[in-house]
C-alpha cells in the first residue's frame, strides 16, 4: 500500500514514510492510493481488540512485518486501558454508547496515540534514520496529554506541545503541565486552537527550518491527526463496535449501522468513512458539532467559511474552525487538483466552496449549543443515571435531532470522546441544582465522585495531585524561535 499526497505533489511513499514524515511535501496529508476491502464475514469471532487491530491495520500499513505490527499493537492496547474490551458499547436509552476513553487520559485520543509512538519508532529504525524526531502538536486539549503520555521518555524522540492559553478545560490543562519526562516540554499559546494549529503547520512547512533542524540531526513529525499513524488505528473500533453489537444479538449481521461522531478535527468521523469503504455496513455518518459549526454549514450548502467568531463552547476539544482531515475526505470525492484549490482559497480568503449534491449522501450533519449540551448531560443522567461529558452529549443531542428528522430504521452508535471526569464543572453544572462557583478541581472532581457510579481513573487523580512542571507562555509568533530553543 503507498500513500500519496491530497495535492498530488509529492509522489508516493510507504506507510512508515508517510507516518515518519506526518505532512506530504507539498503540504497535503497522505492518503492510502486506495481503501482496502476487508472480507468482514472472517472477523465475526474476532473478540479480541488486538487481534482484530491486527486484522485491519495490516491492511494499510503493508510494510511492517506481522512481528513489528503485532508488537507495536500489544504495547499498545495493554493494562493502560481501564477496560478489558478496551472500548465497550453500553446501550443507553435506545441507543449504543461506543466509550473510547478508558485509555491513559482518559479521552478517545488515546485509542491512537497510544500506538503511534511505537509504529514511529519502528518506523524510524527500519528506515535507518540517524536523526531523532522532534514531535510538535497543537492541541485542543485531549491529543496534547495523550501524546506526551505516549512519547514520554521514548528514546530518540523529544516533544513539544503546544496548547490554546486559557482555551483548554482545568483538568487538560493540568494533565499537561504536570507531565514529567526529560524530552517533553509544553507550551501555552496566546490564541485559540486555530491559531496554535496554524503556527505548527507553518513550522512544517517552512523548508528552510526543517533543513536547519535536519542538519543539526532532528527531523520533525506531526501526533496530530494529520498523521496518517493517527488515523489509520481509529478505523478499528468502528468494526469493535459494530462486531459487539453482533454478538450480543443487538443487531444481525449485515445490518446497517448509523453512527454520530463528535466532531473537531474530522479525525474520528473519517475514520468511520474508511471502515465503511472497506466494506462495514455504516449507514449514516452524522457529523456533530458544536456552537462552531463550520462543519455543519459546509455539509448543508458546500460553502466552507472559517471566517467567523471563534465561540469558546463547553466542549473545547471540539472548538475548531478549521478541520484538517476534511482535506481527505476532498481528496478522495473530488481529487488532487480540486482540493489543492480549495485549500488554497481557504489559506487567501478562509473560504472555498464545492458543490457536494450526490457524493455527501453519506453525511448528515447538525449541531448542539452549549445550552442544549447542558440540558442533553441532564436528561441523560435523569433518564438512566448514565453520565456523559459535554463532547459526547453534543453527539447525544445531535443523534436524537437526526433520528427524529430522518425516517432512518437503523440502530445508532453514538461515540463517546471522553470521561466525564475530565470536564467535572461542566458536567455537575448540568445534573445539579446549584454548584459553588468557588469550588477547587479537586472538590469538583470529589462532587462528581459522589455520584459517578465509575472510579476515578489513575490519570486525572494524577492530574490533580501532581506537581505542576511546565509554565511558559509566548506569542503565536515565537512558536517557530520557541521549538529551535528548546531542541538545542
Ligand atoms: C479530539 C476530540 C474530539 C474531536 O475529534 P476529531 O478527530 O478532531 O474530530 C471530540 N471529543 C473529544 C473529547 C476530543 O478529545
Amino acid at each position: 500500500m503507498k500513500y500519496v499526497s491530497t495535492r498530488g505533489m509529492a509522489g508516493e511513499v510507504s506507510s512508515k514514510q508517510a507516518i515518519i514524515k506526518g505532512l506530504a511535501d507539498d503540504g497535503g496529508l497522505f492518503v492510502p492510493v486506495e481503501i482496502p476491502k476487508i472480507d468482514i464475514d472472517s472477523l465475526l469471532y474476532e473478540e479480541d481488540y488486538k487481534e482484530l487491530a491486527y486484522e485491519v491495520m495490516k491492511l494499510f500499513l503493508t510494510d511492517f512485518t506481522e512481528d513489528e505490527l503485532k508488537k507495536c499493537i500489544n504495547n499498545a492496547y495493554d493494562d493502560k486501558f481501564d477496560e478489558e474490551l478496551i472500548a465497550p458499547v453500553v446501550k443507553v436509552e435506545d441507543y449504543y454508547v461506543l466509550e473510547l476513553f478508558h485509555g491513559a487520559t482518559s479521552a478517545f485520543k488515546d485509542m491512537a496515540l497510544s500506538i503511534l509512538p511505537h509504529l514511529l519508532t519502528t518506523s524510524v529504525k527500519s528506515e535507518n534514520m540517524g536523526e531523532d524526531i522532534v514531535i510538535l502538536t497543537a492541541t485542543s486539549g485531549d491529543t496534547g496529554k495523550a501524546a506526551l503520555a505516549g512519547f514520554a521518555n521514548v528514546k530518540a524522540t523529544k516533544i513539544i506541545v503546544f496548547y490554546p492559553d486559557g482555551g483548554v478545560s482545568e483538568i487538560q490543562k493540568k494533565q499537561m503541565v504536570t507531565q514529567a519526562g526529560d524530552n517533553v516540554s509544553v507550551v501555552a499559546v496566546k490564541g485559540n486552537f486555530d491559531d496554535t494549529q496554524t503556527g505548527v503547520k507553518n513550522i512544517f512547512s517552512n523548508k528552510q527550518f526543517g533543513e536547519e533542524m535536519l542538519d543539526k540531526g532532528y527531523r520533525l513529525s506531526s501526533a496530530n491527526s494529520i498523521n496518517i499513524g493517527r488515523l489509520v488505528p481509529q478505523i478499528v473500533y468502528y468494526f469493535h463496535a459494530y462486531l459487539q453489537l453482533v454478538r450480543a444479538s443487538e443487531i444481525q449481521f449485515g445490518q446497517k449501522v448509523d453512527f454520530t461522531v463528535p466532531t473537531g478535527n474530522f479525525g474520528d468521523i473519517l475514520a468511520g468513512f474508511y471502515a465503511r469503504q472497506m466494506g462495514l455496513p455504516v449507514g449514516k455518518l452524522v457529523v456533530a458539532s458544536n456552537d462552531n459549526k463550520v462543519l455543519v454549514d459546509f455539509f448543508r450548502s458546500g460553502n466552507y467559511d472559517k471566517n467567523r467568531q471563534f465561540i469558546l463552547t463547553t466542549s473545547p476539544s471540539m472548538d475548531i474552525l478549521v478541520s484538517s482531515n476534511l482535506e481527505r475526505l476532498i481528496n478522495f470525492y473530488y481529487g488532487d487538483e480540486k482540493t489543492s484549490q480549495a485549500m488554497k482559497n481557504l489559506v487567501e480568503d478562509g473560504k472555498y466552496s464545492l458543490d457536494l449534491s450526490t457524493v455527501f449522501d453519506d453525511f448528515d450533519a447538525d449541531f448542539a449549543t452549549v445550552d442544549e449540551v447542558k440540558s442533553t448531560i441532564a436528561s441523560v443522567y435523569d433518564a438512566t443515571t448514565y453520565l456523559v461529558d459535554p463532547h459526547t452529549a453534543v453527539a447525544i443531542n445531535v443523534s436524537k435531532k437526526y433520528r427524529n428528522s430522518s425516517n432512518s430504521q437503523n440502530k445508532m452508535v453514538v461515540l463517546s470522546t471522553a470521561s466525564p471526569y475530565k470536564f467535572p464543572k461542566s458536567v455537575l453544572n448540568a445534573v445539579k441544582e446549584s454548584l459553588d462557583d468557588n469550588l477547587t478541581v479537586e472538590e469538583l472532581v470529589e462532587e462528581l465522585r459522589n455520584i459517578m457510579r465509575l472510579p476515578l481513573p489513575k490519570g486525572i487523580a494524577n492530574a490533580i495531585e501532581d506537581q505542576e512542571i511546565h509554565d511558559m507562555v509566548i506569542d503565536k509568533e515565537e512558536m517557530k524561535e520557541v521549538v529551535g530553543k528548546l531542541i538545542y
